[in-house]
């Protein structure tokens, strides 16, 4: 028994069975620091854990927020063909640990893609992955899931509406500035922050704005050191 979780019943838009998944009591949630990035740490369980479902039947995942969402007949085709056809009936309806959580976010990440769900979206899955693999301290695979949502987001300025009540444009624009200094990509970094600092909905996020001055600075100085150490190789 676990005091910090409850149970959902979920119904599945693509096979239209329940199934079951825990969630996290939001009075049990305890954060203690987050990285520049948010990358949440928390004192004992993680609610990021929980924060992608998947059937136990047919194998669809999604992030919580879209789940439920009504797909087309064709889509739901597809999901039947690619997914549930490889499936074999497994639930993940119990207390996860890091490596469950990263299965059923690349499960997530796999429906989305499939779905052609939005780069905001995709973007979101892919930047929890990055911190998954930062919990685990797999650099490598935490950078490529940063590559992944450097583009995502990229692609989401560039072409749709962002009205993601977790991540609005101005929160994008500085995650690419901070993404890119994470993996040394200081003129990409400096440029992203700028983009952000001169968004006029800047002014409505005064926290925004102050980390984004913070790292922007940062990134100059890294920028400077690396720029030093390449003229005098
Ligand atoms: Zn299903």
């Amino acid at each position: 028994m676990n005091e910090e979780l409850y149970e959902r019943t979920i119904l599945c838009p693509i096979c239209e069975k329940e199934f079951t998944t825990k969630k996290m009591k939001t009075s049990a949630i305890r954060i203690g620091k987050r990285d520049e990035d948010f990358c949440p740490y928390y004192e004992g369980e993680n609610p990021l854990f929980y924060g992608a479902f998947i059937c136990a039947n047919c194998g669809y995942a999604g992030l919580e927020g879209g789940f439920s969402k009504k797909v087309t007949e064709e889509n739901r085709k597809k999901i039947l063909n690619i997914i549930t056809s490889k499936w074999y009936p497994r639930g993940y309806g119990g207390k996860r640990g890091l490596q469950e959580a990263i299965e059923t976010y690349k499960l997530a990440l796999l429906c989305s893609n499939i779905l052609k769900d939005k780069n905001s979206i995709i973007g979101k899955i892919c930047l929890r992955l990055s911190w998954f693999y930062r919990y685990k301290g797999e650099k490598s695979e935490e950078n490529k899931f940063i590559h992944f949502t450097i583009n995502s987001f990229k692609e989401a300025f560039t072409g749709e509406r962002i009205n993601d009540d977790e991540y609005d444009e101005v929160t994008i624009l500085y995650l690419l500035g901070e993404l890119n200094r994470r993996i040394d990509n200081y003129r990409e970094s400096i440029m992203w922050f700028d983009k952000a600092l001169s968004n006029p909905q800047i002014k409505k996020k005064r926290h925004i704005e102050l980390k984004a001055r913070d790292q922007w600075s940062t990134a100059r100085n890294q920028y400077k050191i690396h720029q030093k150490a390449v003229e005098n190789a």
